[in-house]
């Protein structure tokens, strides 16, 4: 995996907040949460509220250890650039899954749209044209332009993917 760091940041952004990208971002070295919280000008309620998430879904460790003149704990987070690569890997199969299923709706031939979705000419014959969603008329669409702007894109996640 080589992706850089601003595809990184792309694809991380798409699935969590702002916040949460910041905290990884300032992770290029093992840090105790309330420095992160320091650096970032946020509460350290905040910052471990942060780092929580991101330990659920396993995009950072912690080592714990007991300070010895306070008797409280302190925790050293670091982040887990194996499963961050692994995160990655499994977006980008799921938005290749996606784009590829899209394509076969496109290839499928005619397609129609309304504002909020694209359905082949089977769905939209089953709800008269009309969007049981907006409510919209579904409007025919050129499939063309759009099979090729997917096989762009596929072709770009795919080669992200190596
Ligand atoms: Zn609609």
């Amino acid at each position: 995996m080589t992706a850089d760091n601003s595809l990184l940041a792309d694809i991380l952004s798409e699935m969590m907040t702002k916040d949460h990208l910041t905290v990884i971002e300032t992770l290029s070295k093992p840090k105790h949460d309330e420095d992160i919280a320091a650096e970032l000008n946020l509460k350290a309620t905040v910052v471990r509220t942060l780092l929580n998430d991101l330990h659920m879904k396993n995009l950072v460790e912690y080592e714990r250890s007991k300070n010895k003149k306070t008797g409280w704990y302190t925790y050293l987070w670091k982040k887990r650039e194996d499963r961050i690569d692994e995160f990655v890997k499994g977006h980008l199969s799921t938005k290749l899954a996606d784009l590829n299923k899209q394509l076969d709706l496109e290839k499928d031939g005619v397609t129609f749209n309304c504002s909020c979705r694209r359905v082949n000419m089977e769905s939209a014959m089953e709800t008269n044209f009309v969007c049981p969603e907006c409510s919209q008329m579904y409007v025919e669409s050129d499939s063309k332009k759009i099979v090729k702007r997917l096989e762009i894109e596929i072709k770009k996640v795919e080669k992200l993917r190596k």
